[in-house]
């Protein structure tokens, strides 16, 4: 698979502050690909200067194997749904998807955007303006009106952050099955590891304006590169400088399971501190002998550990997270 998009060295400086500091990326044609990382880290920057809107202090863009620094945002054929979605208030759900198309002056706009919206779910709505519509419906006609130009590469920034909770995690699973349907480069922006791991056939984690690993998610969350990519992606506890994965961290009674745990050294006794119902587990804190503390990931039943309970917790040595 070819790259559609490649990112060379990018480096942009603000007056007083480097917001990206050398950013190489390569982005496969057709994938579904996220920048993942905390606030602040420069994922909208990187996204502005694909599409043009901000130009790099150094370093290259590339689209389709072309350098296009000095091209207009109009002349790249990438097209951005933005966190506040920006669509005309005064225009329909129709004339917002057909905006693009009557720019370009393209043929076939009524049954391309008749298309993008029964795409988006969105067919007997068209007449709607933005006011008329939910905050879903909204993001929808944002989505088709810039996937209805058929861009090399849709950039979407935080598109579910204004969502609630529960339509977000729909919309994951939406967003993904659209991307494999119209075959169109996706690249996400996201502060969300979830969202991230979710629906990307590979993502970027970054920080402070580098990015720290690439990988599918299983790769970068079984096997981070250093404990920013570990933390940042899930809870860690860091037992005797190893790092374990709640949900790999076993508990149990001291003279029930603890007994029958492997005598490899990867155990340790402690005592309950707290627990927390999450009803389809439940986040049991432990104090460790030695001090530490952690948090075991365990099935229901272990609602029934009291604080102050003694208990052993131990792992599998596959599953340790380990830096130099
Ligand atoms: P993210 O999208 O990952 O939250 P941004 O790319 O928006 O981060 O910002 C990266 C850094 O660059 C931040 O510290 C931000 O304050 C700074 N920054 C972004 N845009 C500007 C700007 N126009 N002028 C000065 N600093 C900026
Ligand atoms: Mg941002």
């Amino acid at each position: 698979m070819s790259d559609v998009l490649e990112l060379r060295e990018l480096v942009k400086d603000y007056p007083g502050q480097r917001a990206l500091a050398g950013i190489s990326l390569a982005v496969p044609r057709g994938s579904f690909f996220s920048l993942l990382g905390p606030s602040g880290c420069g994922k909208t920057t990187t996204l502005r200067m694909i599409a043009g809107f901000e130009q790099p202090t150094s370093g290259d863009v590339l689209l389709s194997g072309e350098r296009v620094n000095d091209r207009k945002p109009y002349e790249r054929n990438v097209s951005t749904v933005f966190q506040s979605y920006a669509l005309f208030p005064h225009f329909t759900a129709q004339q917002n998807i057909e905006f693009g198309l009557r720019q370009r002056r393209a043929p076939d706009i009524g049954k391309r955007v008749a298309e993008a919206l029964a795409l988006v779910s969105l067919t007997g709505k068209e007449e709607r303006r933005p006011a008329q519509l939910s905050g879903g419906e909204r993001q929808r006609v944002a989505l088709a009106r810039s996937l209805v130009v058929q861009p090399d590469v849709l950039l979407l920034d935080e598109p579910l952050a204004a969502l609630d909770p529960k339509l977000r995690k729909q919309m994951r699973l939406e967003l993904k099955a659209m991307q494999r349907r119209v075959g169109i480069t996706f690249l996400l922006v996201t502060h969300d590891q979830e969202e991230a791991m979710s629906m990307s056939d590979q993502l970027a984690v970054m920080n402070e304006g580098r990015i720290e690993q690439v990988g599918a998610p299983e790769d970068v969350y079984l096997r981070p590169a250093n404990r920013f990519v570990a933390g940042f992606l899930g809870a860690v506890n860091w037992i005797g400088g190893v790092g374990v994965r709640p949900e790999a961290t076993r508990i149990g009674g001291m003279d029930g399971q603890a007994k029958a745990c492997p005598t490899s050294g990867r155990q340790r006794r402690g005592a309950v501190t707290g627990s927390v119902f999450l009803g389809d587990s439940v986040e049991v804190s432990v104090r460790l002998e030695t001090g530490e503390h952690v948090i075991a990931q365990a099935p229901r039943g272990a609602a029934a550990l009291q604080a102050g309970e003694a208990v052993g917790v131990w792992w599998d040595a596959a599953e340790e997270l380990k830096f130099p």
